[in-house]
């Protein structure tokens, strides 16, 4: 993510910022790219602070995705909700400098159902998934607590909203993608036949774990359990390491691989050289976290193997291969 300025007084302002240091109201324009004066700001900015401007029907791009919001009748499911809101802003403009979801794609945007756990009417039960363009996300994994709860509970090395919001979006744009000439065949080739019976094999991943030596070809022991959730989850991670250098980038950290003041992750052609170049800040990112007894960043081993399907994702998402439409 890129850092902003505030149209009042030019200083510095972050992404989720809803006001600036010098007392300005701002409000972050999706189609602008930038953050300007808050005169129409989305519907649900007092209730979860969102911070976008309005489209059309009072609500922002991103908030109008979301079809169904979690039951609220305790203020703690509102706050939730509005961290769970924050995180798919976040992935929603990154996937916005590709062209996914803006006002001048032509194709479907994902609809999301955000829900609790706890509501009026009891505990129910929530599972995360993508169908037909629906994403069900689970809030109850925006408290910390829960999150890391569940993380021990699955032996995960990284388990975040945002991780959960770009795997589901990922298979949205399998979706969006499966029909375009080539991209199956070249899917098939390298994560392998997606029409493999997918029920079977969730259950015997969850029954006996990942098969042996997933870690050669595959970016998590999930990953190794279906051709869809390997997809997934590589591209999670296509989105998770331009994220990186983005971010790094915009901090003012510098690499020797890239000299060009105004380079921009998402316009890298060169999927090795972005792979390569985001993968060095995150081992870097680790061994500055250990400084503070913190865990890595970004704790993963990425084989040629892994990164050929990288830059196979990359070249669709990023619309080289197909541009979106
Ligand atoms: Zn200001
Ligand atoms: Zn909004
Ligand atoms: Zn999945």
């Amino acid at each position: 993510m890129r850092l902003f300025t505030c149209p009042a007084c030019g200083e510095t302002v972050f992404f989720p910022n809803t006001n600036c240091a010098c007392g300005a109201m701002i409000a972050y324009d999706p189609e602008e790219r930038g953050f300007v004066p808050l005169v129409d700001p989305c519907r649900n900015r007092e209730i979860i602070a969102c911070n976008w401007t309005a489209v059309e029907g009072g609500f922002c791009r991103s908030c109008a995705m979301t079809e169904v919001v979690p039951d609220h009748f305790r203020d703690e499911n509102l706050a939730l909700w509005a961290e769970a809101e924050q995180d798919k802003r976040r992935v929603l403009e990154n996937l916005a400098k590709w062209g996914w979801f803006t006002a001048t794609d032509p194709g479907p945007s994902p609809r999301f159902h955000l829900l609790a756990e706890e509501t009026r009417r009891g505990e129910a039960q929530v599972t995360m998934g993508h169908a037909n363009g629906l994403i069900t996300m689970n809030v109850a994994e925006s408290d910390p607590v829960e999150l890391l709860r569940r993380r021990e509970q699955l032996s995960e090395r990284l388990r975040t909203m945002v991780a959960h919001y770009r795997h589901e979006i990922a298979h949205f744009l399998f979706e969006r993608l499966r029909g375009r000439d080539g991209f199956l065949d070249g899917f098939r080739t390298l994560f392998g036949d997606e029409r493999a019976d997918y029920g079977e094999a969730l259950t015997r991943h969850y029954e006996n774990g990942p098969r042996q030596g997933w870690q050669a070809d595959h970016v998590t022991p999930y990953a190794a359990a279906h051709p869809h959730e390997d997809w997934a989850e590589t591209a999670a991670h296509l989105m998770h390491l331009t994220d990186i250098l983005d971010s790094a980038l915009a901090a003012g950290m510098r690499t020797e691989a890239l000299t060009n003041p105004d380079y921009d992750p998402y316009r890298e052609s060169d999927s090795d050289l972005l792979v390569t170049t985001a993968a060095g800040f995150g081992i870097a990112m680790n061994h500055v976290n250990r400084a503070m007894g913190l865990a890595d960043a970004y704790p993963f081993v990425l084989t040629p193997a892994i990164r050929e399907k990288l830059g196979f994702v990359h070249g669709w998402v990023q619309g080289r291969y197909s541009p979106v439409r």
